[in-house]
């Protein structure tokens, strides 16, 4: 047998999520956002399995061509748009939607006549990363009414910087710019807007608009800085899998691992697992870290390493090599590790390396 080291993707738990986002804003298209591998899921894998979404959301144009390439015909929308013209080719061809967010792109389209592109165009209502500042955008919205390479209606797009933290009201002021900008343009019929992520579809409901673009939620973690995705009803979608390679007898006063970093107070048994940071797994995660053992919550002890953990077996006296250990997932909060290693859960997803199987599992 391999190495039991193994993520198991639940993708009923997908579709659940995807449900939950649905009946948060019934009223909105929802762009599924899948970059980055699908937060560490398997974009093509997760685009298949999510057919009921409306359109899906990538950061790269790599990611783009390689859904068209798995055969997935749905709108993707490219969350960077472009910065060169052989990009602009090459999503054109494939019939991209794309996120306009500078001037340069602008200058391309309209020096590039040809299959006209569908431009979501982004105003920067506060959270000063890509778009366009509000005073600019009525002059720069005017140019591509006139750019034959911009199909219209253009539609309009922002993003939110802290809609994690429910009580910021920092959230209800960029919905504020965000449609006081528009209503400066004065267009008519009023446009399509998208502004809401995770965070912003289960909280803030003026910011649901004509599609929303849920990402993290879809994979059952909690949007939120205080919350874990079953106050939400949403169900984890990866479970990270692997075992006890071994059960060691140590003594009052024996030093754990790399650095010797945990002291074992007494006599233990100490349980090493076959996961470490050349995994995903974070090196950062803490003394005291939960890690599930038999579906038993023992601590992390000492010094996280790149094939290995150990934990402190002291609840779990029966526990022998072969016994089944869960890192997070199902019955553990990917939140809660991530809270322990200092990060969030989106990094720790993300994170997983290749040397990692994926299981796909319907039910
Ligand atoms: C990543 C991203 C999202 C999804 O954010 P979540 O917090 O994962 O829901 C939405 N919109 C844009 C522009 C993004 O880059």
């Amino acid at each position: 047998m391999t190495r039991a080291t193994r993520a198991v993707i639940d993708l009923a738990a997908l579709q659940h999520n995807l449900d939950i986002a649905r009946r948060a804003a019934p009223y909105s298209l929802v762009m599924a956002i899948i970059k980055a591998n699908a937060y560490g899921h398997g974009m093509v894998q997760i685009a298949r399995a999510l057919h009921d979404a409306d359109g899906f959301g990538v950061a790269t144009l790599d990611e783009a061509l390689q859904l068209r390439e798995a055969g997935i015909q749905k709108p993707i929308t490219l969350l960077e748009g472009f910065s060169h013209s052989d990009q602009l080719v090459k999503l054109r061809l494939h019939r991209f939607d794309i996120v306009l967010h500078n001037e340069a792109q602008v200058t391309l389209l309209e020096q590039s006549p040809g299959v006209p592109v569908h431009v979501w165009f982004k105003i920067d209502s506060g959270m000063h990363r890509l778009g366009f500042n509000p005073q600019q955008a009525k002059s720069v919205y005017q140019r591509l009414l006139t750019c034959n390479a911009v199909k219209k209606p253009v539609a309009l797009f922002t993003h939110f910087a802290n809609a994690d933290d429910r009580h910021d009201s920092y959230t209800k002021t960029q919905i504020n710019t965000f449609l006081t900008s528009i209503d400066a343009m004065a267009i008519s019929p009023a446009p399509l807007t998208s502004m809401a992520n995770s965070a912003a579809v289960l909280a803030w409901p003026d910011a649901h608009s004509a599609w929303v673009r849920p990402g993290i939620m879809l994979y059952g973690v909690s949007p939120f800085t205080d919350s874990t995705a079953a106050d939400h009803d949403l169900q984890p979608v990866m479970t990270l899998h692997s075992e006890l390679i071994a059960v060691n007898q140590h003594h009052k006063g024996d030093r754990i691992g790399y650095s010797g970093t945990y002291e074992c107070p007494t006599d233990m048994p100490v349980g090493v697992v076959a996961i470490g940071y050349g995994d995903g797994y974070p090196r950062h995660a803490k003394n005291g870290t939960p890690v599930l053992v038999n579906g038993q919550r023992v601590p992390l002890i000492g010094r996280v390493s790149m094939d290995m953990i150990m934990v402190d077996l002291r609840n779990q006296a029966t526990a022998r090599i072969g016994d089944p250990v869960v890192l997070w997932g199902e019955g553990l909060p990917v939140e809660e590790i991530a809270r322990h290693a200092d990060t969030i859960g989106y990094e720790l997803l993300c994170g997983v390396t290749v040397r990692v199987p994926y299981e796909y599992r319907h039910h």
